[in-house]
Order: structure tokens, then C-alpha cells, then sequence
């Protein structure tokens, strides 16, 4: 590991899928000022939906999302009641029909929904929401529990993309999370989505489990690189038993070390480039031919809460507890816990905990952020200019930024900011220079690499 790797792998930073960051959301957020936030949108401009549905059949020891374990359908079935009505609340809040590009159902595991009731909140979005005809529609799911009757009833729904958790094919690894799920498995459910006419299909691969070893990751790619899935996204292992309870059952001395976890991370990539991938900001990999390959290459890559996305719009409307949205004025998270959020939407309440309105200087920072993440480099002069501010308005990131030159992270000349090849894989430590919440915080993140 490179000296500049060293020294900050292990600083705590955050992921930036947003600028503030959710920690720094305000509590208690008005649900009347949501509606005002709403009640402005432009009818013409179109907007992305996510709906989150927090039940899994079974518990992965590394998983870091909000879920509940569904044994019975019951707690599931309100949940869709629930969803539903906040979908009629949300489009009640808005102008008028609003046309969508991108909707995306993320979890949790968003298949464990009936066949019925999927069709059911899909016949409702479209009634209340106009998808563009090239409208791209997302489901994450699970290899392990999908049944032949959903992958046909996805299929039918016109869903054009899947995402699997693939992780790790390594069977102590996969014992050791809790996640048993062979080759064979993934490649069948893979399949049966390509036959049922959902073309795009991710996978999500992680480094830094227990026992993993960057021989079997390279492995795992490889086989991956077989099914030729259209994107992979790489993420590095989050252990915050301090957050997530569950990962308590991940004894702390069998993860590989902050100097492993970067080889990983290297022979990882390194076989997806070898398998023909493109590499996409700091962990994602596509096909050359796949949207997200292609925003990259034209300076139109963005992040949201799912990571990288060719998605552009300014407004993301998350649906169901916990699921956070933004609309140009400011960002939102519904309530977490499901009994309070459903009691929310059942007293006719936008089910909004927290929330941020953006000033001037947040949006000239997320977009800062935003292109450090997605292009490794920015004109901070210019930037400051775009947002009416001076050239110089950076004057007080100016030293830490100098210390990241001298450590070979980055470049900065005359208010231009690149990465340097090796200081791509700290995007997250340089782009938290430019980030004044968490300089006044004590919130603890996962670690830079
Ligand atoms: S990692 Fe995914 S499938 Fe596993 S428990 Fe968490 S949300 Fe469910």
C-alpha cells in the first residue's frame, strides 16, 4: 500500500451519496414545508421514484440496511398497504401527473412482495405518474428466495433492470455471512430474468469480509465475468457493530487488515478491466455498452442514494420507511421504524423525520463533491462562479488540500482539483475537505479504502 493509501484508508469519511449527508439532516422536520417542496416542481421535468421495502426471508451477518426478517407474509402485507397509500399521498402533494424516467425498488429484499401485490403498486404508479417510454425500471432481489411466478411477473410488469448480491462465491466466506448462494444459483436466476425480458442485470460484489482472501475474490470476479452482468458495483465491507447489531456476529480479528482489503480491492478490478469492464468512479464497473459506461465517458455521471446512476434528475422520491428523496429545494428521510411510519401515512402524513433545505452553499458543495466523486477532478474556480461565488472561495480548504498534493493524492493547479491515479481510491477523503457538516460532527462513518 502507497503511503498516501496509509495514511487516510482508515480516516472515517462518508460515502457522499448526498451532500449534506443524512446524519446532518434536521430532526423533527416540518411535513408542511415536504408538501411546499413538492407543491413547486415542475411538471415538465422528470423524476425518479424509490421504494423501499425493509423485509428479508433471512439475515446476512454484514448487512448494514434497515431490514426485518419477514417469516410470515402478514407484517408484509400492511407494509404494501402502507406503501400504497403514501404512493397516493405523495402524487396528491405534487402539480399535477409528473412524468418519471427511473424507478427503483431497493430493500431489504424488494422480491419478497406477492406477485399480486407488486402488479398492484405497479398499476398504481403508473396511474398516478406518466413513465417516459424509455423509463428505466429497476428491482433489487434475492437469487435465493425468487420464485419462477415473480422473475415472470417482473418481467411482465416491464422491469428492465435486476440487481443480485452476489458478495462472495467462497463457501467459508458465505458461511461466515451468514449468505449461502453458489455459482449456479446466480446464473440461474439470472437467466430466467433474461427470459422473461429484463435485459440489464447488476451485481454487487464486497471485499473486506471475514476470511476472504484476494485470491478468492479474483475467483468470484471471474466467475462473474462469465455471466457477463451488465454493471458490478465493488463495495468495501462496512463493519459498524456499533450501528448494525447483526454484525456483532462477525468476529472483528477475522477481517482482513486495512493493507489486504486494498489488495482485494486491486485484484478485484483489476479482473473485471481484464474481463472487459470499464471502471466507473470509485466502485463501479459496467459494460462499455451500459448507460452508466456511457454517462462516464460524456462528464453525465451522477450519484444519488443508490450509488452511481446516469439518472440526471434533480428530484428523487423516496416512498415507504426509511427511504430518503431529495427535490431541488432540499432533501428528506422518512421515518425509520415501520409501525411509526405506517401510523404516519395512515393519519394522511407525508412520513417525513428529518430533513434539509439546501442554501446556496450547500448545492456549490454537492456539486463539488458530486463531480470529485463521478470525474476524480473539478475547476473550483469555475465552480464557485456557476453558484455566484468568488474565485477564491475555497481560501479555507486551501491547506488541507496542500496536504493532500504533498501526500500524491491530488493535483491543484490554479483552482484546478484532479485526482491523481492513486488518489482516485480516496475520492471519499478528498471530497470531505469540501464538506463544513462533518467538520463539526462526531458522527462515525466506515472507513476511506
Ligand atoms: S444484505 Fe440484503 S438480503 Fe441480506 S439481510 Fe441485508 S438487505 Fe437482506
Amino acid at each position: 500500500m502507497s503511503s498516501a493509501l496509509e495514511k487516510y484508508a482508515k480516516s472515517s469519511v462518508p460515502r457522499y451519496t448526498s451532500y449534506p449527508t443524512a446524519p446532518h439532516f434536521a430532526k423533527e422536520f416540518p411535513e408542511s414545508v415536504y408538501r411546499g417542496w413538492l407543491a413547486q416542481l415542475d411538471t415538465d421535468e422528470p423524476i425518479s421514484l424509490y421504494l423501499h421495502v425493509p423485509f428479508c426471508k433471512q439475515q446476512c451477518w454484514y448487512c448494514g440496511c434497515n431490514m426485518k426478517l419477514a417469516s410470515k407474509y402478514g407484517p408484509v402485507a400492511d407494509y404494501v398497504e402502507n406503501l400504497i397509500d403514501e404512493i397516493d399521498l405523495v402524487a396528491d402533494a405534487m402539480p399535477g401527473t409528473m412524468p418519471v424516467r427511473h424507478l427503483h425498488f431497493g430493500g431489504g429484499t424488494p422480491t419478497v412482495i406477492s406477485p399480486e401485490d407488486l402488479g398492484a403498486i405497479m398499476t398504481l404508479l403508473r396511474e398516478r405518474f406518466e413513465f417516459v417510454p424509455d423509463a428505466e425500471l429497476a428491482i433489487e432481489s434475492d437469487p435465493r428466495t425468487l420464485t419462477d411466478e415473480m422473475v415472470a411477473t417482473i418481467g411482465e410488469l416491464g422491469f428492465t433492470r435486476a440487481s443480485f448480491g452476489v458478495q462472495e462465491f467462497d463457501p467459508k466466506v458465505q458461511a461466515a455471512i451468514n449468505r449461502i448462494q453458489p455459482p449456479d444459483m446466480v446464473a440461474h436466476a439470472m437467466t430466467r430474468f433474461k427470459a422473461a425480458g429484463v435485459s440489464k442485470i447488476n451485481f454487487d460484489l464486497i471485499y473486506g469480509l471475514p476470511y476472504q482472501t484476494a485470491g478468492d475474490l479474483k475467483r468470484t470476479v471471474e466467475q462473474c465475468v462469465e455471466m457477463q452482468p451488465d454493471r458490478v458495483a465493488l463495495f468495501g465491507y462496512a463493519h459498524v457493530p456499533w450501528v448494525a447489531k447483526n454484525q456483532r456476529m462477525i468476529p472483528d480479528d477475522s477481517l482482513p487488515k486495512s493493507e489486504l482489503r486494498a489488495e482485494q480491492a486491486d485484484a478485484a478490478a483489476e479482473a473485471l478491466i481484464a474481463g472487459g469492464y470499464v471502471r466507473i468512479g470509485i466502485d463501479h464497473f459496467a459494460l462499455p455498452g451500459d448507460s452508466l459506461a456511457v454517462a462516464a465517458k460524456t462528464g453525465e455521471l451522477h450519484r444519488n442514494f443508490q450509488g452511481y446512476t446516469a439518472d440526471a434528475a434533480q428530484t428523487l422520491i423516496g416512498i415507504g420507511a426509511t427511504s430518503i428523496g431529495r427535490t431541488p429545494s432540499g432533501y428528506v428521510q422518512n421515518i425509520v421504524e415501520t409501525g411509526a411510519w405506517a401510523r404516519a401515512v395512515a393519519a394522511g402524513k407525508l412520513p417525513v423525520a428529518r430533513g434539509h433545505g439546501l442554501t446556496q452553499q450547500d448545492n456549490l458543495r454537492a456539486h463539488v463533491i458530486e463531480r470529485i466523486m463521478c470525474d476524480g477532478k473539478i475547476d473550483l474556480a469555475a465552480a464557485g462562479r456557476a453558484f455566484g461565488y468568488a474565485d477564491n472561495w475555497y481560501a479555507p480548504e486551501e491547506e488541507a488540500l496542500a496536504e493532500l498534493q504533498r501526500d500524491g493524492a491530488v493535483v491543484c493547479d490554479h483552482g484546478r482539483l484532479t485526482l491523481t491515479p492513486e488518489g482516485v481510491r480516496l475520492s471519499r477523503v478528498v471530497a470531505s475537505v469540501f464538506d463544513t457538516y462533518l467538520r463539526n460532527s462526531n458522527v462515525r462513518h466506515s472507513i476511506a479504502v
